[in-house]
């Protein structure tokens, strides 16, 4: 999927939907590459990568966070949980030259999936900024 076609899907976010792909994605009724697995997340390969490593983590228990900017203090130990486990992650995915840590908030921060999520990049120089395509 190219740029444009992201950010069509992104326009297109309900977030009223609360059986997602990734709710999906967990049940096993929709097939995943996972790379990683604990008592409290779920990291897979994006299908549609970015960069030549491209992971998506989620919660197990998404505790009816669609969004970040939804976030309340209920929330805290997993968002922590987010970042720590995709630390885990990128070295066992061997990025320790670097890597980039991603959450797309609401239609303008082009989230397409409403359940909350983190993506972790990496595998290839990066620039900076990010996200100047408006
Ligand atoms: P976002 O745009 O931040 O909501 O990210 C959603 C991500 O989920 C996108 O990068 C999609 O490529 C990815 N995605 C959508 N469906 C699947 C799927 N079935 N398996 C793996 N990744 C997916």
């Amino acid at each position: 999927m190219n740029q444009e076609s992201e950010v069509s899907v992104s326009k297109s976010l309900n977030i009223e939907e609360n059986d997602t792909i990734f709710h999906k994605i967990l049940r096993k009724q929709i097939p995943s590459t996972s790379v990683y697995e604990d008592h409290k997340v779920y990291a897979f390969k994006d299908i549609n990568p970015q960069a030549p490593v491209h992971i998506i983590i989620i919660p197990k228990e998404m505790q009816g966070l669609n969004m970040l900017s939804n976030a309340n203090e209920s929330n805290v130990e997993i968002l922590g949980y987010l970042l720590y486990s995709a630390s885990l992650i990128a070295k066992q995915l061997n990025l320790g030259n670097g890597y980039r840590i991603v959450i797309n908030n609401g239609k303008e921060g082009c989230q397409s999936v409403n359940y909350i999520h983190i993506h972790l990049l990496g595998g290839a120089q990066f620039g900076w900024p990010p996200g100047t395509n408006f």
